[in-house]
């Protein structure tokens, strides 16, 4: 996607804060943090959302979830962290390319929305 974001992070075109990068994930820290840590998981396959989810593989799908516990591993998040995926206009999705905000190093409001 030539004028996705995040796809330019993930060729490095624009610079970001890497966190973790294999085969088929890119993580890196959030631009603008609402928590002590703020990561963003990403496949390096451009699909925009959730709702686009089964144009990935099986295994793609699955190393994004695992790199989200890696990062919690990683960020010493043992007292827990929230993992949140915007998708489409009601959630306020403002990249269009699909992520999972990781969330801690703080208690969480007890409201999601
Ligand atoms: P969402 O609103 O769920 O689509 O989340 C997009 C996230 O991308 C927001 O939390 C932004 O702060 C973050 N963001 C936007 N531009 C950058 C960037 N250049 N580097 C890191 N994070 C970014
Ligand atoms: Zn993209």
């Amino acid at each position: 996607m030539e004028n996705c974001l995040f796809c330019k992070i993930i060729k490095g075109e624009i610079p970001s804060a890497k966190v973790l990068e294999n085969d088929q994930v890119y993580a890196f820290r959030d631009i603008n943090p609402q928590a002590p840590t703020h990561v963003l998981v990403v496949p390096k396959k451009h699909v925009s959302s959730v709702a686009e989810i089964d144009q990935l593989s099986d295994a793609e799908i699955a190393a994004c979830l695992k790199a989200v516990k890696q990062i919690a591993a990683e960020e010493s998040l043992s007292d827990g962290f929230r993992v949140v995926s915007n998708c489409g206009p009601d959630a306020c999705q403002s990249v269009p390319h699909l992520h999972f905000h990781i969330l801690g190093g703080r208690k969480m409001g007890d409201r999601m929305a």
